[in-house]
Parts: structure tokens; sequence; C-alpha cells
């Protein structure tokens, strides 16, 4: 057959195929996704010959289209070929620049303003993104490594592999370091597309707002979702903040939809996993689910140290080791704050004219040098009075609800704060080792999906250590 004739029969087929599809698929799914294919034809340069080769001019769709519909498609190709041929689905770039209209002369000064234009969203973007939080000042340790592996692939491919990407991880371990450093890098590799970076907060508060404008509301609420749906990729930060705030969760629904099905890349990030957004409803919570979810734990000693280096050497000090190490074993769970202890060491150093050393390190941050030494009697005791009990009580058997709420922090912190054995645990709580086991992870668990307790818990720390 020529190549003509092979054209007329794609096309065919094509129609035949779409025909099925429109019946098989929802029309939700059949308009925005299948309606723009086209078959390729055998003068393009996609053609291959014994493969049902699809053409997409959306970059972003075409990953979800073969994740999602290409059995779909490939049995409705069969179908209209009476026959099983292959079916390939690709990206093929639309000419986007239209050929000027015949009485319009290109003008140079035009083009030069759109470029202008583009220059301008983009520094706009770039506005909202922080500049020191990019891929290469986050130092990607054991503890981050799959989330910062997944924060690039994403940059590298927006929409087409996790989607979305929800990075969870505590207080301060660098969730938004990294969820900016998507933005400044897809902003550096693809300068046309259009980035939003946005806390929770500030959408909710932008919610009520254009909801509360009176008469004008239908237009502030148009404007309001025109700046979270026309954008190609949407970071929304915090999202914990929307947990059970039935407004907010259904317009990050609908957000999620729209941007979504029309292949835009989105990047929650939270402070607490997926599985403690009680209120959050379920259809919005498998939303949250739908494509990759990757946590940041806290980080080793010798990453806290490489931290705290690189952040020395961006104000071009370079930090002794024993600096380094002091401050990334004084400061383990939050690397806000370790980051704050150097900047307040190395400002008071520098203001003094003295030299920055574990001496002047310490006592800048007013460590007191031979420490009272912490013992597992000071820990069971602070514990009793928090819980409104007594030492002996948390040493006995008894298993009333307090003294056992007592018992279980007094053993955690001690493995926590004293980095004891189990054994040697044990026999300060006169029970025996898996007992004392049991009980730690238990509330270790309960730690990750609880953050109250977790706040208790650091109260109490606070209270032994002071
Ligand atoms: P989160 O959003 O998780 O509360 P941030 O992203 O705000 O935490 O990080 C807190 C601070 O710690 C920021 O200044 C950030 O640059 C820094 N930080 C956190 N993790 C890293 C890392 N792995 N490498 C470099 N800096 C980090
Ligand atoms: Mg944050």
């Amino acid at each position: 057959m020529t190549d003509e004739g092979l054209e007329k029969e794609y096309k065919t087929v094509w129609d035949n195929a779409l025909e099925s599809l429109k019946t098989s698929l929802p029309p939700s799914t059949y308009e925005p996704w299948i309606t723009p294919l086209k078959p390729v034809e055998p003068k393009e340069e996609q053609y291959k010959k014994g493969v049902f080769v699809i053409k997409s001019d959306q970059a972003f769709g075409v990953s979800h289209l073969n994740q999602k519909f290409l059995p779909e498609i490939q049995a409705a190709v069969n179908k209209a070929m009476g026959k099983e041929i292959p079916v390939e689905i690709v990206f093929v770039p639309s000419n986007v620049k239209k050929a000027p209209k015949k009485k319009f002369k290109p003008n140079e000064e035009i083009v030069l303003m759109q470029e202008q234009i583009d220059n301008l969203k983009q520094m706009h973007s770039f506005c909202a993104l922080n500049l020191k939080y990019t891929f290469e000042n986050f130092v990607k340790g054991e503890n981050s490594k799959v989330a910062y592996d997944a924060a690039k692939m994403v940059s590298k491919a927006p929409g087409q592999k996790f989607n979305p990407l929800f990075i969870t991880g505590s207080v301060g371990l660098g969730k938004t370091h990294l969820m900016q450093a998507i933005g400044h890098d897809i902003l550096k590799n693809f300068p046309k597309l259009k980035v939003k970076y946005a806390k929770t907060e500030e959408f909710t508060n932008q919610l009520v707002d254009s909801c509360r404008n009176g008469s004008d509301s239908y237009n502030e609420m148009r404007k309001f979702r025109e700046q979270y749906r026309n954008v190609d990729v949407l970071l929304l930060d915090d999202i914990q903040f929307a947990e059970g705030k039935k407004r907010t969760e259904e317009e990050i629904f609908n957000t999620f939809d729209a941007l979504f099905h029309a292949g835009k890349q989105i990047v929650f990030a939270s402070d607490r996993p997926i599985e403690t957004f009680e209120k959050t409803p379920d259809r919005l919570k498998s939303r949250y689910e739908w494509g990759l979810s990757v946590e940041i734990k806290p980080p080793s000693l010798e990453t806290r140290i490489e931290i705290i280096k690189k952040h020395a050497r961006r104000a071009n000090y370079e930090i002794a080791d024993d600096v380094a190490e002091f401050l990334a074993k004084n400061y383990s769970k939050n690397i806000r704050e370790l980051e704050g202890a150097y900047n307040k060491v190395s400002a008071y150093a520098s203001i003094q004219g003295l030299e920055l050393n574990v001496k002047t390190a310490k006592e800048i941050l007013g460590f007191r040098e031979n420490q009272r030494k912490i013992t597992t009697d000071d820990i069971i005791k602070k514990c009793a009075e928090y819980f409104g009990t007594t030492a002996e009580l948390i040493k006995g058997s008894q298993r009333s609800s307090e003294i056992k709420s007592a018992r279980q922090a007094a053993i955690y912190l001690t493995r926590q704060i004293l980095d004891l054995s189990f054994p040697v645990i044990a026999q300060s709580f006169n029970k025996n080792h898996t007992t004392i086991l049991y009980s730690y992870e238990k509330l270790k668990k309960d730690i990750e999906l609880n953050p109250t307790l977790k706040e208790n818990l650091e109260e109490i720390e606070n209270l032994i250590r002071n």
C-alpha cells in the first residue's frame, strides 16, 4: 500500500477507535485526554512500521496516558484494525509559533516585548522562592536520599513522573527547601513554565477573602482560582494546615483535579504523614496518595555536620571541624535550629572579635561546662510530676492510665536522652527487657501518628534538661 493509502487507513482506524473509546471511557477522561490525540502519519519522523504510533502535543500527559489508558487505547485500536498491532503514544510538540497573519509584519519590538513578559513572569515566580533553597545548597544525606531523588526527577519532567509528589517529615528537616528547589530547577530547565509556590495558610486566607468580597465575590473567586489553576507547577506547602477545614479542602480537591487532568505537576509538603489526616475526606486523601509520598527523616550526625559546613561556606566562612561537630551534636532534631545556633555564634564571635572555637561557641550559647549529669531517676521523677503520679508507682506494676502514660514516657525518654541499652533501662524500672523494648517501640510509633503526644514529650524533655 502507498503511504497515502496507509495514511488514510490509519485515520479511519483511529476514527473508529475513537468511537469505541468514547463509549468505554467516561467523558471526563475522554474529552481532555483522548480527543487531542492523533495518529502519526507515514511521512512523519515518528512513524514506525508495524506500530500504531499516536502523538500528543502535551508533554505532561504522555506518561499519564501510558500509565492509565494504554490498555483501553490498545484494545480500541486492535478492534478497529481487525488485528493486533502494538500502540505507542509519543510526545510531538506542535508548532506553537503560529505563522503571522498576512498583513502583519513580525515586529522585532513585539517579539522582544513578549520575551520581556516571559522574563517578568519568571521573575515573579522566583520572587516567591527563597534563593537559597536550591538543589545545590541541599545536602543529600541517607535521611533525604529518596526525597531528593524524587524531587530531582519531578523537576526534570514535571507532570510526568510522580504526580502529586508528597513530601513529609518533621519540622525543620528541609521540606520547604526541597520543594522550592523543584521550583528553581523547573524555572531554569523550562523557562516558559509557570511555577506557583504557596503556603496552605496563604491559600486559605486568600480563599476566605475572595468569598467574603460581597457583590464582587464571583470575580474575586475567579481571580483566586486563576492564580492557582493557571499554572504548570503548583507547590503547596504545609498542607497539614488544611486538615478539617472543609472549604479549603474542597478547593484543594478541585484545584488538584483541574491541574492533574491538565497534566500539570503538583507537589505537597506536610509535617505529618498522610495517615494522620483523620479529618480529611477520603477522596482528597486518596488524591494525596495518588503519586509518590516521600519522607525526610532526621539526619545523622555526619549529615548535620555537612549541612552546617555548607551553610557556613555560603557565608564564605570555613567553620572548624570541632565547632561544626559540637553544634551538630547539640542540635540534632531541627536543621533550622542548628543553623540558628551557628548564625548566633558566628555573629557574636565576629562582633566581639573572638575566634570561633568550641569554647566561645559554648559560652555564647550558654552551655555550662560540667553540666549536671542527667540520671534515670531524674527522668522518672519529672515524668511522675508531669502525669501527677510518683516515681515508686512508675517503677511498680500498677496499670492505671496516668501511671501507664508516665511509665511509657519515662522509658522512652531514658532511651532517648541517655542512650542506654534496654537491659540497663529494665533494671531501673524493675521490669524485664522485652517489656521495656515493647513499650519503647510502641510509644515511638504512636509519636509518629500523634503530634500532640510528640509535643508533650518534648515539653517533658525540656523540663528534664533545665
Ligand atoms: P521544613 O520545611 O521541613 O520545616 P525547611 O525546608 O524550612 O524545613 O528547612 C529549615 C532550614 O534548614 C532551611 O534553612 C534549610 O535550608 C535548611 N536545611 C534543611 N535540610 C537541609 C539539607 N539537607 N541541606 C541543607 N540545608 C538544609
Ligand atoms: Mg516548611
